[in-house]
């Protein structure tokens, strides 16, 4: 019997949603830990590492940002190929861009990988103010399509690692 945590997986994880959702504050949360107020839009060769141990695996992630593509809509093939995971953004201060991630979504399930592990998150929720999104819709909506829901926030840190733990388990399990 192969012991639990013996299994090392490497995924590729792609980020997709409008520009300004926070998809690149999320992962320089994730991966590095820090935040920054005036994230530039078009830095980054955008592709990053990380690993997390689960009790199933080690996962090594290979995650995939966009370098500002994204303004035009519609990201290159080579982007969602061989994506075993995708993180579709949206934030909960602006319903456009809730609406353009049903978009995205469709976008994934045409040039994607068949059966991705998909998560809808709502980035932002310390704007909770500001809320223009409300979580029972996009909890119906991710029920819909076979995604896992979560708010998050890159400034705060909160539900961010929560975030890329739930996509290992996920992975662990799958892989
Ligand atoms: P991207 O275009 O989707 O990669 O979005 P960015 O990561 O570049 O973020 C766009 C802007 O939103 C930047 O000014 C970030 O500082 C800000 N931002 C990102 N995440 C959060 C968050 O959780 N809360 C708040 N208040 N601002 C955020
Ligand atoms: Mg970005």
């Amino acid at each position: 019997m192969a012991r639990p945590g013996n299994k090392i997986i490497q995924p590729k994880l792609v980020l997709l949603g409008d520009m300004g959702t926070g998809k690149t504050s999320l992962v320089l949360r994730f991966v590095k830990g820090q935040f920054l107020d005036q994230q530039e839009s078009t830095i980054g060769a955008a592709f990053f590492t990380q690993i997390l141990s689960v009790s199933e695996a080690t996962v090594k992630f290979d995650i995939w940002d966009t370098a500002g593509q994204e303004r035009y809509h519609s990201l290159a093939p080579m982007y969602y190929r061989g994506a075993a995971a995708a993180v579709v953004v949206y934030d909960i201060s602006s319903l456009d861009t809730f609406a353009r991630a049903k978009q995205w979504v469709q976008e994934l399930q045409n040039q994607g990988n068949p059966n991705p592990v998909m998560a809808l998150v709502a980035n932002k929720s310390d704007l909770d103010s500001k809320r223009e999104v409300q979580i029972q819709d996009a909890e119906e909506f991710a029920q819909e399509h076979g995604m896992f829901f979560m708010e998050t926030s890159a400034k705060t840190a909160h539900n961010v690692n929560e975030l890329f733990y739930e996509i290992a388990k996920k992975l662990a399990i799958a892989y």
